[in-house]
């Protein structure tokens, strides 16, 4: 089996699932029971949120475990806009944001009565800064932009982007989607308010996200419960999870730049072999995450392609897979502006650390089969 698809979710590494197992086996007792078995259960979590904050520089009352980035993406953008809504109902994201983004400010506007204003971007995928430092005003509470694109890997300059919003308002809180830069590229939380993560996407469980809130944010919680999770998340927590959560991020970390340099190479070998051929176009721009490769076969539908690359065990996504059920062009593309015919023949090619160079020549060798036997449906 081939696998190109890392940016829709990774293999649960084994050692994680082997941490995972010993814990849920001997540690079931609910963190918050009084007794010694609960109280050990949370003397780990909360080991576990402190290694967590040293690894992010951060302070350990800064992090709240959710369920997964989705959760933490709610409730940074709605925990924010509840609390601080005193002071004004704009808020600002892209036109370029995973769905957990996009569709909880369409919530916001059409339900709770917000004004939200988006940012473009330009045809690779680079946010327009100008548009951005014009649509700041004095009742902006929340902007919220991802780090990396998680379609076609476009990078956004985070320290920039808090510049501008800070300079144009300082009460202005800045939120951050960091799940497709976590573990492939530096993280520095002081330039935002809060920053989103997930830990399938690097090689930890399904079910595992992660909200970094600064000491001076305020937000409402969206599940009112217990005291868990400082009282902005209730539920009895998912301990075993948030503990393993620590090695997860800690393996991830540490390899940072060995797997990002290793990825690199990979990901300049495909694009020159993609450049290579005549009917391919690259939509991803030349500075985006090495992790992500966007192509298109204008002309091909591209479902059709993934499904006969399925035939040979290779798999890799048209889009986003939260989106994946969509027949229209996917909204990232299309706020590029793309030519219609590419932006709806897009694939997705996501890369890892465990992607070797063989499973890129077959990948590209079933391509070129799989274009010269599919017929060109439009
Ligand atoms: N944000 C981005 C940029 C993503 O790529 C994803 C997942 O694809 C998410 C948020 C949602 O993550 P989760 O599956 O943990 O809810």
């Amino acid at each position: 089996m081939i696998y190109l698809d890392y940016t829709a979710t990774t293999p649960l590494s084994s050692e994680i699932r082997k941490t995972y197992e010993k814990l849920l086996e001997k540690y079931f007792a609910n963190s918050d029971s009084a007794y010694s078995l609960g109280y050990e259960v949370s003397q780990m979590q909360e080991a576990s949120r402190e290694h967590i904050a040293k690894l992010l520089d951060v302070r350990p009352d800064e992090l709240i475990f959710t369920s997964c980035a989705s959760e933490a993406n709610n409730l940074a953008i709605k925990g924010t806009c509840f609390q601080y809504q005193n002071r004004g109902k704009h808020i600002i994201t892209t036109a370029f944001e995973h769905s957990s983004i996009n569709n909880t400010f369409k919530q916001l506007a059409e339900v709770f009565g917000f004004d939200v204003d988006y940012i473009g971007v330009d045809q690779e995928g680079h946010l327009k800064l100008d548009e951005l430092k014009d649509k700041i005003r004095e009742d902006t509470i929340l902007v919220s932009t991802m780090y990396v694109n998680n379609e076609v890997g476009t990078v956004n300059p985070i320290k920039e982007i808090s510049k501008i919003i800070h300079e144009a308002n300082p009460k202005t809180k800045y939120h951050v989607d960091c799940v497709q830069a976590l573990g492939k590229l530096p993280i520095d939380l002081s330039y935002c308010d809060l920053a989103t993560f997930s830990a399938h996407k690097i090689f930890g469980l399904k079910g595992s996200g992660l909200l970094y809130k600064k000491h001076n944010t305020t937000l409402v919680p969206l599940i009112c419960g217990g005291q868990q999770e400082m009282g902005l998340r209730g539920g009895t927590s998912n301990a075993a999870t948030n503990i393993v959560l620590a090695k997860t991020m800690r393996l991830a970390l540490e390899k940072r730049q060995e797997h990002y340099d290793y990825v690199k190479s990979l990901n300049d070998y495909l694009r020159s072999e993609v450049k290579k051929r005549e009917g391919l176009v690259i939509n991803s721009p030349d500075d985006a995450s090495p992790f992500i490769l966007n192509i298109s076969a204008p002309h091909y539908k591209p479902e059709v392609i993934v499904h006969d690359l399925e035939s040979h065990e290779i798999y890799l996504s048209t889009r986003s897979a939260c989106t994946s059920k969509k027949t229209e062009i996917s909204h990232s593309l299309a706020a590029m502006h793309l030519d219609d015919e590419v932006a709806r023949s897009a694939l997705r090619i996501s890369l890892a650390h465990l992607t070797t160079k063989d499973d890129i020549d077959t990948f590209l060798k079933a391509l070129d089969e799989a274009l010269q036997h599919l017929k060109k449906q439009r």
